[in-house]
C-alpha cells in the first residue's frame, strides 16, 4: 500500500484507538489534534516521536473540549446539535473553530489521503466531522470508525447506521487489541481512568474501519 496518511483527531489518543492498524504499517506522516490540551498532546508528542510520525496541534493556544464534560451527560442527538450550533457562532470576529477545521483540510496536498473522524455518537467527535465534510479538499479523505464511541451497541446503532447511508465501508482490519492497549497504557497516562474503566472494551475483538463518501 503505497498511500501516504494524515490524520485528523478530535482529541489526543484518538487517532492511536481508531487507527492503531494503520499507523504501525508505516505510512502515516502526520497526526493533527484539533483540542489542545498541553498534557495530552505531549503524550502524542512521546508517542508519535518513538513511531517517527510528525504530530502538532490544530490550534496555536492551549484549547479543551468542554463538550466532553457536557458529554458525560449522554447528550442526546439535539443536544449534540444545539452544541454544534454554538460551536459554529462567530466569536467577536476570530475566526470560529469551523473555519480553522475547513481551511485545514483544503490545505493538505492532494497525494495525500486524510484519515478524519466518522463522528459517530460522541458530540465533537460529529462536530469535526461535519466541519471536514464542509470542506472542499484536493485529497482524498477517508472517514476512521470512531473508537470506543462508535463501538457502544446501546446508543451509537442508530448514529452508526444514519451515517452508512451516506458513507460505505473500504476497509476492515482486525485490530491487535492488545497492542492497543498496552500503548495506551504507557504513553496516555492521563487517560488512567478512560484505561480502567474501558479496558474490556479495548481489549475486546474488533476490526477497526474504514469508511468512504458514497
Ligand atoms: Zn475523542
Amino acid at each position: 500500500m503505497s498511500r501516504v496518511f494524515e490524520i485528523l483527531q478530535p482529541h489526543s489518543d484518538d487517532a492511536w484507538l481508531s487507527n492503531s492498524s494503520i499507523i504501525t504499517s508505516k505510512n502515516v506522516t502526520d497526526v493533527v489534534t484539533v483540542c489542545n490540551e498541553p498534557e495530552r498532546i505531549a503524550e502524542d508528542k512521546r508517542l508519535y516521536g518513538d513511531l517517527g510520525i510528525q504530530t502538532r496541534p490544530l490550534l496555536k493556544n492551549a484549547w479543551y473540549d468542554k463538550l466532553l464534560i457536557d458529554n458525560k451527560r449522554k447528550g442526546n442527538a439535539d443536544e449534540i446539535e444545539r452544541h454544534v450550533a454554538e460551536l459554529t457562532t462567530n466569536n467577536n470576529g476570530y475566526r470560529t473553530l469551523r473555519e480553522i477545521i475547513i481551511e485545514y483540510v483544503a490545505g493538505i496536498p492532494s497525494e495525500k489521503t486524510l484519515l478524519a473522524p466518522l463522528g459517530v455518537k460522541h458530540p465533537f467527535h460529529f462536530f469535526v466531522y461535519d466541519c471536514v465534510m464542509e470542506a472542499t479538499p484536493q485529497c482524498e479523505v477517508w472517514y476512521y470508525r470512531d473508537f470506543p464511541h462508535a463501538y457502544r451497541a446501546k446508543s451509537s446503532a442508530d448514529w452508526l447506521e444514519k451515517r452508512t447511508q451516506t458513507h460505505k465501508l473500504l476497509l476492515q482490519t482486525e485490530a491487535d487489541t492488545e497492542l492497543v492497549y498496552r500503548v495506551m497504557a504507557k504513553y496516555y497516562k492521563t487517560q488512567g481512568g478512560f484505561i480502567r474503566n474501558e479496558y474490556h472494551k479495548i481489549l475486546d475483538n474488533h476490526t477497526e474501519e474504514i469508511y468512504i463518501q458514497r
